[in-house]
């Protein structure tokens, strides 16, 4: 066994655990490995332990790996901040895209996703610590973005993903969840068919499944230290 078999294990353990904690249904949270700065060697070892979906930040980096490892198939997430002149790899190489930010980000996705794949999954980040710092959409301008992807023929909108503020206590870590969470409920209730909330990384794993993420985002505790 690796290290990194191990430690997949151990997460998924985790998962399984925080399921029952917090009254979820089993199998209902989705483990995405971040393999951002990690090297090709980790993830082989990743899918060897027989981790299939894997989420990267960056498009120059992302590409050789997708190339290289594209006989295990694999699912790729985007995750990181989408620049314009990237959005036709982006729609070309990716199942998944997490973030989402703006209505011409969508349009152009949508354009430029290839026509003999599925529609491009996507879900719009949402900027829930009013940090002018953080990337993601402001509170108040979600429903209108969400209600134009849902218009889009060739993005699939599948929910809503969130980077918090760091903070150090489950119940510090689960308000900012329980915002995002609440912004999907009342896009559910508008009517929009969505299933998604990607939230939670290895810091506040717990508090994101306890407040209802379908989709967790986990980098370190998995590959270790980024190189
Ligand atoms: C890097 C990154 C992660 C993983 O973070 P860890 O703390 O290493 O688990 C998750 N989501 C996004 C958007 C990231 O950029």
């Amino acid at each position: 066994m690796t290290v990194i078999a191990d430690n997949l294990t151990a997460i998924k353990d985790q998962i399984r655990t925080y399921e029952k904690r917090y009254q979820r249904k089993e199998g209902s949270v989705f483990l995405l490995a971040v393999s951002k700065n990690q090297s090709l060697k980790k993830i082989q070892q990743a899918i060897d332990a027989g981790q299939f979906a894997f989420g990267e930040n960056y498009l120059q980096e992302a590409l050789p790996k997708i190339t290289t490892l594209q006989n295990n198939r694999l699912e790729w997430h985007f995750i990181g901040m989408i620049q314009s002149n990237k959005t036709r790899k982006i729609a070309e190489h990716f199942s998944w895209v997490h973030s989402v930010n703006h209505h011409k980000i969508a349009q152009r996705l949508n354009d430029q996703r290839p026509n003999d794949l599925p529609p491009l999954k996507i879900c719009i980040e949402v900027n829930v610590s009013h940090e002018n710092s953080k990337s993601g959409i402001a509170i108040d301008k979600v429903a209108a973005l969400a209600e134009f992807c849902s218009h889009l023929p060739r993005i699939h909108l599948r929910g809503l993903m969130t980077i918090p503020a760091p903070s150090k206590t489950l119940a510090e870590q689960r308000k900012e969840f329980h915002t995002l969470r609440s912004i999907f409920d009342d896009l559910k209730q508008k009517g929009l068919n969505i299933d998604t909330l990607s939230m939670g990384m290895s810091n506040d794993m717990e508090a994101a499944i306890a407040e209802g993420a379908t989709i967790v985002r986990i980098g370190t505790a998995l590959f270790g230290p980024r190189g």
